[in-house]
């Protein structure tokens, strides 16, 4: 295992963000996945977000195929930049 510094990298986290609710809909490739599971799994925040983010997903998706609002990965990425 790599043991790389865990700094907090928020301009990462908003990168990783972006590509969230593709990740969540499968729609990225298998690398891109890989590398945005990695990120995640040493980053509390964002693991907070995808928490919160695949429980709306899966509410959306309840709601036959409703998209996420616009406005809610407004507030993700809101969230993201006012991270410590
Ligand atoms: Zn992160």
């Amino acid at each position: 295992m790599n043991t790389r510094h865990s700094t907090h990298d928020p301009q990462k986290c908003r990168l990783m963000f972006e590509r969230l609710s593709e990740y969540i809909d499968n729609e990225l490739d298998e690398r891109i996945c890989n590398d945005i599971e990695r990120h995640i799994r040493d980053c509390v925040p964002c693991q907070v977000c995808l928490g919160t983010l695949k429980r709306t997903i899966e509410l959306c998706k309840h709601m036959k195929n409703v998209p996420v609002p616009p406005r809610f990965s407004a507030n993700l990425r809101e969230l993201i930049e006012n991270l410590p």
